[in-house]
């Protein structure tokens, strides 16, 4: 049997089939149905969000013979050629690769004659911004005043780097990042119709990790299957995205949490053993830490098996929220920076280092050391700490208790000394 690709087999062929645009696809198809067809789009949006798909089926749409309510019928004549590629009055044009003066001069030749078997001849530009300037300036004249049968669609992922005389001739629309419970619901149909074994969690897993953009999720299920003959699961899609397991995560983030940096270092050092990568692992540190924060707030965490949820559960008792918020915050700096760095080992491994040390002036942590459950001091509640922005001043840091263990005494000067700045990495990998 040959095998399609599964993005090729579930490409959208009629503006239903468009996932999670539905304030975009309205327009267009009232203006379909009420003959009322602009001449030139422009649609923006991120990688996936299925721009190219719109304006392939509304290239069909205006030129099919028989449309169906502003959706192409996608059986005719026009059609169907349109649909194998044989349709030469739908020209397609990538602009990354053809971005030059000469190639909108062709276009420019070309709309002047009329088309050869279509209503309108239709050119999509895709990645428009990548044109040069002289060409630009070609396809402004183009699109000032183009004859009655010539449509444009331009598409981009940066709308900022186009001129503003090119916005200005254009019927703007934004296309959204899809909502990960649009693509989830279009995973389950291909799933389900592809007869793929895969587990609830992985779908999701796909979905999140697709960050809005619906090729992205599809490619990734196609490398799962690829890869893999057995059922696919939420781990398969960490394996291959190089995303490490949730125990790994887990087990650095009790680490964190019991100040216990030796064994800390230890859940690091697996990681970067394994070949897998920082900033993801960080990331994925980030998410888990939030998770707990939500369920210390709300008592309720999707995305989790139960026993994950209990492993949560006990880990949310003997923290408090600031702790998380700081956490939080302090591994985002981390994030951010390790981009950037060749050292991005020694930078991760300051941090915790650091973070773990600090876990020891944690008030809630504190108490429940010594029996107590989870009540937070009334002070914490005047003085809380923001995600993301530069007030990480937790309630102890004026007043910092000896460590106990003796790294924590090694470094207790330098964690001292940034606990303001929460992000001193680099000064404290200088003293290593
Ligand atoms: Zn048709």
């Amino acid at each position: 049997m040959s095998y399609t690709a599964l993005y090729r087999k579930y490409r959208p062929t009629k503006f239903s089939e468009i996932y999670g645009q539905d304030h975009i696809i309205k327009t267009l198809k009232n203006q379909i149905t009420s003959s009322r067809v602009g001449h030139a789009y422009l649609f923006n949006g991120g990688r996936g969000t299925g721009k190219t798909s719109t304006a392939k089926i509304w290239a069909r749409a205006i030129n099919c013979l028989n449309p169906q309510d502003g959706e192409p019928c996608n059986e005719c004549e026009i059609c169907k050629a349109a649909i194998n590629g044989s349709l030469t009055d739908i020209v397609e044009m990538d602009a990354a690769s053809n971005n030059g003066v000469d190639d909108i001069r062709l276009i420019r030749e070309e709309v002047n004659f009329l088309p050869t078997l279509a209503k309108y001849r239709v050119y999509i530009i895709d990645e428009v911004h990548m044109l040069s300037t002289g060409a630009f300036n070609a396809l402004l004249k183009t699109l000032e005043e183009p004859p009655e049968h010539v449509k444009f669609i331009l598409a981009t992922t940066e709308v900022q780097k186009l001129p503003a005389t090119i916005l200005s001739r254009c019927q703007r629309f934004d296309f959204k990042r899809i909502p990960t419970s649009e693509i989830i619901s279009r995973l389950n149909v291909i799933v389900k119709d592809s007869k793929i074994e895969i587990t609830e969690n992985a779908v999701k897993t796909i979905a999140i990790l697709a960050e809005g953009g619906m090729r992205d999720a599809i490619s990734i299920l196609e490398r799962c299957l690829q890869e893999n003959s057995n059922e696919i699961n939420e781990d398969t899609v960490k394996e291959l995205v190089g995303i490490p397991k949730l125990e790994y995560v887990s087990k650095l983030t009790k680490e964190i949490f019991s100040c216990n940096t030796i064994e800390a270092l230890k859940a690091v050092n697996e990681i970067v053993n394994e070949g897998k990568d920082l900033e993801n692992f960080i990331w994925e540190i980030i998410k888990y830490i939030k998770d707990i924060l939500m369920y210390k707030c709300t008592n309720y965490l999707e995305l989790y098996t139960e026993a994950e949820i209990s492993t949560i559960s006990e880990l949310s008792k003997n923290i408090s929220k600031e702790r998380l918020f700081s956490l939080i915050n302090d591994l985002s700096e981390l994030e951010s920076k390790i981009k950037y760095s060749s050292q991005k080992a020694i930078l991760v491994e300051a941090t915790i280092v650091k973070l773990s040390n600090v876990g020891a002036h944690d008030p809630a942590q504190e108490k429940s050391i010594v029996g107590k459950t989870d009540s937070r001091p009334s002070q914490t509640k005047s003085n809380p700490v923001r995600v993301g922005g530069e007030e990480s001043v937790r309630p102890s840091q004026t007043k910092p208790v000896r460590a106990h263990n003796s790294v924590q005494e090694e470094t207790e000067s330098v964690g001292a000394r940034v606990l303001r700045r929460p992000f001193s990495n680099v000064s404290i990998a200088n003293n290593r």
